[in-house]
């Protein structure tokens, strides 16, 4: 799928030579039409050992295990959407500790980016029209692979497994 006219002045694009491809171009502005994506933001909530997991109970995944998170809005960047979808599902409010890492899967619209987090404060209380409950796992007893909601949601939890602080 791609654009016809150009999103930012309207004008109708035209196929141009761009890094090897064919792409729609507006010869007004020079926007070039490459890949659509979103964004998500995810945390890596670590308390004494054991990672943050909640349990959707809605949609396709259902029943599945997912880290906190969601898509970033036009007027946020990613660590504030983080930060914001951590709170709305879990109601901690947590600080960044750094990019883990980030996952997207070839023809997938979606580009993950996972933050390692601590908690500053808050009660744990789960949004209840997303999980249907919170839980808290170790490194040696994540769940199962085809528990899990997400392909990037075992990416970041292998690489939060692989993860050696610096010391
Ligand atoms: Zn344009």
């Amino acid at each position: 799928m791609s654009f016809a006219f150009c999103p930012r002045d309207g004008t109708k694009l035209v196929l141009t030579r761009i890094d090897g491809r064919d792409r729609p171009a507006c010869p007004t502005c020079g926007f070039a039409d490459f890949m659509h994506v979103q964004v998500g933001a995810n945390t890596i909530i670590e308390r004494d050992g054991q990672v943050l997991l909640l349990r959707l109970n809605y949609g396709p995944r259902d029943g599945h295990w997912s880290l906190p998170g969601g898509l970033v809005e036009n007027d946020e960047d990613t660590e504030q959407a983080a930060v914001r979808e951590t709170k709305e599902e879990t109601g901690f409010d947590v600080a960044l500790d750094g990019l883990l890492t980030t996952s997207m899967r070839p023809g997938s619209p979606v580009l993950i980016v996972v933050y390692r987090a601590h908690i500053l404060s808050g009660e744990l209380r789960i949004a209840p029209d997303e999980a249907s409950e919170a839980g808290w796992f170790p490194r040696d007893a994540i769940p199962a692979i085809e528990d899990l909601a997400w392909p990037s949601t075992a990416h970041g939890l292998d690489a939060w497994k692989a993860y050696e602080p610096p010391s």
